[in-house]
């Protein structure tokens, strides 16, 4: 067992410990943090001013209990579309297809790839435009102004289904499904997409092809899938360079793409050198170099060619071939952009494809 109590804090992705306490002072500190959030979500009121949200888990291990605290306020704090790191044609794209009264969206990403925080921003500008938005969640990440958050819980909601139904009898807009993991859930959202209802769900898959695969897999009837689906998008977050000691260097192509997927190669080639950015470390960033987080992102806006392919069930990475075919942007090519305007390192973007 630990001698110490190791307070870490996790800032953009990379954990650090803080502070080592008194081994003594674990239980205490457990059970406070616990009884302050018996069902895994505590709310601080800072000073009347805003309230924080704070998602608490905890778990055995031999060496002792593990709680994470996950500040939840911080992540998505009034990110609106324009925050998000989606480049400007993507963006009059996604507003025109949102303006669509219905369709379906799938947002989809591994667990801290930002997924929920685009649902949001795409709920909140709806919610701007006076549509009504209700959003079922398992759990409420976090309090968001003009949406009826419904929580998933036994007593009232017992399952997403129920809380899905529920939004369809107030008779919302726009209806966010915190995450689809099965048939019964997919399909109900496919059938409100179809039902002249703006579907926007969420899912854990790496791209916009596997997402595809995904839903064919659960057992989606394709011709549902492509006649209700206007928008995939995949997506990744990356460590942002700090704009206060952003400093740049001649990287050799030949090196960097070592690191970097395959796709990248036609982007560089014939080029031997290549200006590339990194951050040296200031006050602002306390010396890490980085600054808050950029989405990357892969959006798939579905064109009639599209959905034929999908309807004929077509293998995902087909689909999402053509769509680049068609002018999509892969994540790789997004990311890259990200390293060529300064927004991100090349050994950020590596990581993102490691992971
Ligand atoms: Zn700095």
């Amino acid at each position: 067992m630990a001698d110490h109590l190791s307070v870490k804090y996790k800032v953009d992705g990379e954990l650090k410990e803080i502070v080592r306490l008194p081994h003594g002072w674990r239980e205490m500190l457990v059970e406070e943090v616990r009884s302050m959030a018996p069902t895994g979500i505590m709310d601080f009121d800072i000073h009347g001013i805003e309230i924080v949200r704070i998602a608490v888990s905890g778990a055995r291990f031999p060496s002792g209990e593990k709680l994470v605290m996950k500040l939840l306020t911080e992540v998505t704090k009034n990110l609106g579309l324009v925050d998000l790191g989606i480049d400007e044609d993507d963006l009059k794209k996604i507003r025109e297809s949102m303006d669509e009264p219905y369709g379906m969206v799938w947002i989809s990403g591994p667990e801290g790839s930002g997924r929920t925080t685009t649902a949001y921003a795409l709920c909140r500008w709806l919610s701007a435009k006076n549509k009504k938005v209700v959003s079922i969640e398992d759990p409420i990440e976090m309090p968001i102004a003009g949406i009826d958050q419904i929580q998933v819980n036994p007593l009232t909601t017992p399952s997403i289904e129920v809380g899905l139904q529920l939004a369809l009898e107030q008779e919302s807009d726009v209806i966010m499904v915190g995450e689809v993991k099965d048939l019964s859930v997919a399909n109900l959202a496919l059938k409100a997409a179809t039902g002249g209802r703006r579907m926007i769900t969420t899912l854990g898959d790496s791209d916009t092809g596997k997402t595809l695969n995904r839903l064919f897999e659960m057992g989606c009837e394709p011709f549902s899938v492509a006649s209700s689906t206007d928008m995939v998008v995949s997506q990744r977050l990356v460590k942002k360079i700090c704009p206060s000691c952003r400093a740049s260097k001649l990287g050799d192509v030949a090196i960097l793409l070592n690191s970097l997927p395959e796709e990248l190669g036609e982007k560089l080639s014939g080029r031997t050198k290549i200006r590339v950015y990194y951050g040296k470390g200031c006050d602002v960033c306390k010396r890490t170099g980085f600054l808050g987080r950029v989405g990357i992102f892969e959006i798939m806006l579905l064109s009639e060619k599209l959905r034929n392919m999908i309807n004929i069930k077509s293998d995902g990475e087909s689909i999402r071939k053509e769509a680049v075919s068609l002018g999509m942007k892969t994540l790789a090519v997004d990311g890259w952009e990200k390293v060529r305007t300064g927004q991100t390192t090349v050994e950020e973007l590596s990581r993102m494809f490691k992971d």
